[in-house]
Parts: C-alpha cells; sequence; structure tokens
C-alpha cells in the first residue's frame, strides 16, 4: 500500500507539526498522503486535533475571564470610563454570568481590604504586621496599574515594532 514513503514512526514525529502548518509543502504533502491510507495514524492525527481544539477552547474562556475580571475590577475602582460604565452595567443586567463573576470579584477585593484595614488599625498589631499589611496594600495597587497597562501592550508593541 502507498503510504507517501514514510513510516508511522516518522509520520509520528511530523504530526505535531503537520496540525501547527509547520512543515514545508513536500513534507506536509507525505504526511497527508500517509493519512489518507493509514487509519492507525490517521486515528492519532485525529485524536491530537480534537486536543488542541480542546485547548484552544479553555485558552479563550480563560481569557474571557480574565478580562471579565480586569473590566469589572475597574468598575469596582471607578476606573473606567463613562462608556465602559454603561456597557458593564448592562452587561450586570442580562448576562447571569458576568453578574456572578462581578459578586465574586467584588468579594474579594472587600475581603482583602477588611482584612488589611483591621491589621493596621487593630492596636494589637505589631509593626512588621503593619509594614507587610501596607506592602501588600501596595502590591494590590500596583497589580491594579499593570492591569490598567496591559490593554496598551499590544499597541505600544506594534508602536516600536513599526520604528525604521
Ligand atoms: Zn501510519
Amino acid at each position: 500500500m502507498l503510504k507517501g514513503n514514510l513510516k508511522c514512526s516518522e509520520i509520528n514525529k511530523l504530526l505535531i507539526r503537520y496540525i501547527n502548518f509547520d512543515l514545508n509543502k513536500k513534507d506536509s504533502l507525505r504526511v497527508a498522503i500517509h493519512l489518507r491510507n493509514c487509519p492507525k495514524c490517521m486515528e492519532k492525527y485525529s485524536s491530537i486535533l480534537k486536543r488542541k481544539n480542546e485547548l484552544k477552547k479553555i485558552f479563550i474562556e480563560i481569557e474571557k475571564k480574565i478580562r471579565m475580571q480586569n473590566e469589572i475590577s475597574s468598575y469596582i475602582d471607578m476606573e473606567c470610563g463613562d462608556d465602559s460604565r454603561f456597557i458593564i452595567e448592562a452587561m450586570l443586567i442580562c448576562d447571569e454570568d458576568y453578574k456572578k463573576e462581578f459578586e465574586e470579584v467584588n468579594n474579594l477585593k472587600n475581603m482583602f481590604k477588611i482584612t488589611e484595614s483591621e491589621i493596621l488599625n487593630s492596636k494589637k498589631t505589631n509593626y512588621t504586621q503593619k509594614i507587610l499589611a501596607k506592602e501588600r496594600y501596595s502590591n494590590y495597587e500596583k497589580i491594579k496599574l499593570v492591569n490598567k497597562l496591559i490593554p496598551f501592550m499590544p499597541y505600544i508593541k506594534q508602536k516600536f515594532a513599526n520604528l525604521p
């Protein structure tokens, strides 16, 4: 049977690159011919492809969640513009996932603030604990700042890339 002049073991080494369109035309064609004629390798190919698509979906979901949390966080901290506020408020009315995420982010923020201010205001808190609490607070503010800058990063990167 014609299998594109490649052994199954050789195909195994090329499959990932084939799936990622990372092979030259000639090798890509050889793998394609082999796959058409070898059910065993075809099965392997399908399962890798399926796994890849599943992972892609998971990454998209994670990205979506992070974006949502950043938006909500800047809304709670009153750091977003009127347009964004309007959109977020509309989302909170009509999107259950958004509402759930909002409550979670809000609870976490409140919990953090209460704990830290309790530590700072308590007479029992010693000097070291107060310094650590202050440090956590300033880290928290730093993370907020970085989150605010992240949306501009691709633009900034692109700007530099376009320089002569
Ligand atoms: Zn094979």
